[in-house]
């Protein structure tokens, strides 16, 4: 009979009872974030399942005690309950060595709040299984290897841990790449992995250009066994005040790199949206027109749809048009700061726009790393 655990790193499979024709888990859901309909920030399901080899295991997922009814809908935007059980089905990824990600198409089912998945175990009998592709601790540490040899020190996590942060180049025109401010949101890791790839190849070009990459800053979270806290501190409304470690050390070097004479070109934050069945939840955030100034605005509307042109991302009418209203964030920081192109890229947790079919397919790992290829040769050949 297999077993399971969500006991390493990312892993956040609580409440389990193992039966003899079934496992069933039930995530761990503050009473406080299910009155509001939140789920922790905590967008995801992860445990390791391990047994015989060849064995069929039936896993069920239930969401807690939850009334939809009581929830003030009007209140959050999001409800995030909602959007993870709605495409929880969709998005069940399973693996062998937490690196390499497959989306099981096949032996996966919604029931109500319930999602039931059926695997047979691989050799070896150890399968990882994931609800929301995974970018795991393993995942950056390889990457940090691979990429020593560019990497910079920029500063210290909450934690005291320090940021992995990378820099190919030594022209005065600077782009800067982040991603995963947010734990959960980690489609831009992988983007940001294949770019780098690209960059470092004998035949790259990389002109006057500097290219600042972080891969991923919750590193904190990243190694926080399943714990959350994004709803408590959420670092991407602190680019006004800097009371995060993370905030202060990414604006001094910016701020640094504009004292000793660097444009900032590109300041481009990934996430992942709160998707729905009915909305992906990707897009690029740009101004509506008259909140910043013309000239500016219209070279930037322009930009933002040649990436949407350039990149299998998302269908290129998924521009989210705001006011500047939107607080403390990078994006208008890199904005206000620095009139750079800069906007936050939500990436959707389910799919990703395919330009020669016109349409949605699913997420992929490999469909990320496309992206990632294709934003480098865009940037390398964008006249700014
Ligand atoms: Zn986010």
């Amino acid at each position: 009979m297999a077993v399971m655990t969500g006991k390493f790193p990312g892993g956040c499979c609580t409440n389990i009872q193992h039966y003899s024709d079934r496992i069933e888990c039930t995530p761990e859901v503050s009473p406080q974030a299910l009155k509001t309909g939140m789920t922790n920030g905590h967008h995801e399901w992860r445990g390791l399942l391990w047994g015989e080899e060849g064995e069929q295991v039936h896993i069920v997922i239930h969401w807690p005690p939850f009334d939809p009814e009581k929830v003030d809908r009007t209140a959050n935007e999001y409800w995030f309950v909602e959007s993870f059980v709605g495409v929880a089905a969709d998005i069940v990824f399973a693996g062998t060595d937490e690196l390499t990600w497959t989306r099981l198409e096949t032996g996966v089912r919604r029931d109500g709040w319930d999602i039931h998945i059926d695997v047979a175990l691989p050799a070896g009998g150890k399968l990882y299984l994931s609800v929301n592709l995974p970018f795991t601790l393993k995942a950056l540490e390889k990457l940090c290897e691979e990429f020593r040899d560019y990497r910079f020190s920029l500063g210290k996590t909450a934690g005291g841990l320090d940021i992995p942060a990378f820099r190919f180049g030594t022209g005065k025109r600077a782009i800067w790449l982040q991603a995963n401010q947010h734990v959960t949101e980690i489609g831009g890791c992988y983007v940001l992995w294949s770019l780098m790839r690209e960059l470092v190849k004998p035949e790259t070009d990389l002109k006057d250009f500097s290219f600042f990459v972080v891969p991923s800053i919750s590193v904190d979270k990243m190694i926080g066994d399943g714990h959350y806290p994004e709803l408590k501190v959420d670092i991407n409304r602190d680019w006004l005040e800097f009371h995060q470690p993370e905030t202060k050390a990414i604006s001094s070097y910016i701020r640094s790199l504009a004292e000793n004479g660097y444009t900032m070109l590109v300041m481009t934050d990934m996430h992942n949206g709160w998707c729905r069945p009915e909305d992906s939840g990707g897009n690029i955030t740009e101004y509506n027109h008259g909140f910043i100034d013309n000239e500016y605005w219209e070279r930037r509307v322009k930009y933002t749809r040649a990436v949407l042109a350039a990149l299998d991302y998302e269908n290129p009418e998924k521009i989210w048009w705001h006011d500047r209203s939107v607080p403390r964030t990078f994006e208008r920081y890199g904005s206000e700061t620095y009139k750079a192109y800069s906007s936050t890229y939500e990436f959707s947790r389910f799919q990703l726009w395919d330009r020669e079919k016109g349409a949605y397919v699913p997420i992929s790992q490999e469909g990320l790393m496309k992206i990632g290829r294709q934003y480098a040769k865009f940037l390398l050949s964008y006249d700014f």
